[in-house]
């Protein structure tokens, strides 16, 4: 695959998996259920990673305080506002929804998957809170709709995971992607990755496309790493110790990823968006979610770069194997 023949972009999008599997256009609607997380109790001694803010990466916090039913029902009508029909899967996002006990979790997947056009939903969490009960709970719903699973992995590095304050390894991941496969064979699962991090690597960034290419996985979101007012990396970047990159920079870098991922990986987003701009403090080309994503399309045309491109699977298996032992 060079472009994709239908969406005409140079990586696989995940709307094409979605197209696929429902035959129309899907929307996620993101819901804000959990309020707190490993990191925000302190267990082990672990402390909130250094870019997240208040909101636990709630895409509209104003909306915490409604019901479930009431959340999905707002943004059902936001969305229908500009379309005639469309379905949708609602996607806990917020925080880590498996840290709640599973029993919650049951009652609150029923709720959303009782709301009209609702045909699945999509499970954000860490791969250090997930159980065997929670597994069972999955494979009961999968059997009867779509599941989706999205582990925040965020880099493969283990030092980079230390400076983002994760308190997970990158061992760990892997290990909780591997036991998800092998428990739920039919899950739709995914990963998140930041790439912009302090004296990121190109041999960094080649590794961790190489690892998601080998792991049993079947799409990635990529996020730039931005700084939001009152979070650690605030801090950092007030006494000059972390800048974020250029969009020339992290186009360059997500070009680099993609050239050596899987080409049949489905791709959710090429950058992050902050959508509350009053909580942005750099880079400010963050914000323009529609220009950033242009640049970088316009950055893979112009290097004739496409997803896939020197993907080699044989190395791939290599590296998961030394990450993870
Ligand atoms: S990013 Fe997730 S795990 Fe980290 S502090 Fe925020 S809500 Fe907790």
């Amino acid at each position: 695959m060079q472009h994709d023949l239908v969406w005409q972009v140079p990586y696989n999008p995940i709307s094409r998996h979605y197209r696929e599997r429902f035959g129309q256009k899907v929307y996620k609607i993101p819901v804000s259920v959990a309020t707190t997380c490993p990191n925000r109790e302190g267990l082990r001694g672990m402390k909130t990673c250094n870019f997240c803010d208040a909101w636990g990466s709630s895409a509209y916090p104003d909306l915490q305080s409604s019901s479930l039913e009431e959340q999905i029902a707002e943004s059902r009508r936001r969305i229908l506002r500009k379309l005639n029909c469309a379905r949708f899967l609602v996607y806990f996002q917020a925080y880590t929804t498996t840290f709640a006990r599973v029993i919650e979790l049951r009652s609150q997947i029923a709720v959303a998957l009782a709301q009209p056009d609702v045909v699945g939903v999509v499970i954000g969490t860490r791969p250090d809170c997930i159980s065997e009960a929670l597994f069972d709970l999955l494979r009961e719903y999968s059997q009867k709709t779509y599941v989706a699973v999205e582990y925040g992995v965020q880099s493969f590095d283990e030092e980079q995971l230390v400076w983002m304050r994760r308190g997970h390894t990158a061992a760990r991941s892997i290990a909780a992607i591997k036991r998800t496969r092998e428990q739920l064979p039919d899950l739709h699962m995914g990963i998140h990755l930041i790439l912009g991090l302090p004296d990121e690597t190109d041999d960094e960034i080649r590794l961790a496309a190489e690892i998601a290419s080998a792991l049993p996985i079947d799409d990635v979101k990529l996020h730039n790493l931005h700084v939001l007012v009152n979070t650690p990396l605030a801090d950092d970047y007030a006494a000059g110790l972390f800048r974020p990159v250029s969009l020339e920079e992290y186009a360059r870098r997500v070009t680099l990823f993609l050239q050596h991922v899987r080409p049949g990986l489905f791709v959710h987003r090429l950058s992050a968006l902050s959508s509350r701009h009053e909580e942005l403090v750099a880079p400010q080309w963050t914000a323009q979610k529609m220009a950033s994503y242009q640049y970088i399309l316009d950055f893979m045309r112009l290097h004739n770069a496409y997803q896939g491109q020197f993907h080699k699977r044989e190395i791939n298996e290599t590296r998961v194997d030394v990450v993870s032992l």
